[in-house]
């Protein structure tokens, strides 16, 4: 496991609130518990089973939510979780997250993410790299902090970049102020827009306004696409060209057909899907045809909280299971530095790192 960790990687489909340590959420619950908000026995007896249905991940995610709601946790979950990441060698990371507005403890979606940044700001385990001179606490790196990438020695660096999240739930006017958001936040390492939340709710109408607008003005996009078997719906994601899709799991032929000619990069959560039943069995998984057949892919975690998965162990799971070598997994991690949200520079000095990497772990 240990050259899987020290090993650079790429994490692209990571939420926030789904990426909760279990101990900070267990805390959290029992803080609650003793207040009398909720009753930690039922809590704790969700959090702790282990083979959730979706739908019963949706509902853990509301129990999330109102664990989680509030300025301090959410900067608390923040720096927790970009640490986590930083600690088994993701050298960048994009973070998605929904903005929460909650009258009732002021909070808007604004005060949300400022949160968010405010946890970033406090990492201290790693230099985070966010694309602004006032976060960026170290200018690019110099050629010794890149050989000491993999030893575990030096004060590592990780390129962290926000996607603002548009949840299923959302009206058209809702969406509309979360891009807006974004668009405000740029400058903070906001990089684009997601479309999440329960996949049977909401229409994709609602959001199209919203997306296209945020693509209009330069934001990057990402949808989670084809959870659940809804062939016009993965149609019209797929018209819509995004960045990049989540998921992929219910596709048919012509959608495969479409999704391949137009090269749109899939970002695979393997544990989420076998746990959620999305995917029947681990052996069937598209994967493999996606793999073979050169399509631009990238493991990710989806909710390393949630699903109890890190992403060290997504590249051990998909290397056993398709029996795909050393190489072949660190080729695929540094193939992801293609499908990223940010810039060129961005781009290039990841591709140093991972040209480092290879001669070091050979
Ligand atoms: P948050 O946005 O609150 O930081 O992260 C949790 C939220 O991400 C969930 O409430 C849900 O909207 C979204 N999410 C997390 N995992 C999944 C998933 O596997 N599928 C979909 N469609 N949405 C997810």
């Amino acid at each position: 496991m240990d050259w899987w960790v020290s090993m650079p990687k790429i994490e692209l489909h990571a939420h926030l609130n789904g990426s909760i340590r279990d101990s900070t959420l267990l805390e959290l619950s029992r803080d609650l518990g003793e207040k009398g908000s909720i009753v930690f026995s039922d809590v704790e007896h969700a959090i702790l089973k282990n083979d959730r249905s979706l739908h019963e991940v949706f509902k853990l995610f509301d129990l999330i939510h109102v664990v989680t709601t509030d300025h301090k946790i959410v900067t608390r979950i923040t720096k927790e979780v970009v640490e986590d990441f930083a600690a088994e060698n993701v050298v960048y990371l994009e973070l998605r997250t929904t903005p929460k507005r909650n009258d009732s403890i002021g909070m808007s979606k604004r005060s949300y993410m400022e949160a968010v940044v405010e946890g970033l700001r406090a990492v201290n385990t790693v230099e985070v790299d966010l694309g602004s001179p006032n976060l960026s606490m170290e200018s690019p790196l110099t050629s010794s902090a890149i050989s000491n990438l993999c030893d575990g020695t030096a004060r590592k660096k990780i390129y962290v970049r926000l996607l603002l999240s548009l949840d299923r739930r959302e009206t058209t006017a809702s969406a509309m102020e979360t891009v807006k958001l974004a668009l405000k936040m740029r400058h903070l390492g906001v990089a684009g827009i997601d479309l999440s939340g329960n996949p049977i709710v909401g229409e994709w109408a609602t959001f199209l306004p919203a997306l296209q607008f945020a693509r209009e003005q330069g934001l990057s996009i990402t949808l989670h696409c084809g959870e659940v078997p809804n062939p016009e719906e993965i149609k019209a994601m797929l018209d819509f060209l995004p960045g990049r899709i989540g998921h992929a799991c219910c596709f048919g032929e012509e959608e495969w057909r479409k999704l391949k000619s137009c090269k749109i990069p899939v970002e695979i959560c393997l544990t989420s899907n076998i746990r959620t039943e999305t995917i029947s069995s681990i052996d069937l998984h598209h994967f493999v045809d996606l793999y073979n057949a050169q399509h631009p892919i990238v493991l990710c975690t989806d909710d390393v909280g949630v699903f109890s998965t890190t992403l060290s162990g997504e590249y051990v799971l998909a290397s056993s299971t398709f029996g795909l070598g050393r190489s072949k997994m660190f080729h695929l991690a540094w193939n992801a530095v293609e499908f990223i949200f940010a810039d060129d520079v961005v781009k290039k000095e990841l591709r140093q790192i991972f040209y480092s990497a290879a001669r070091k772990l050979d």
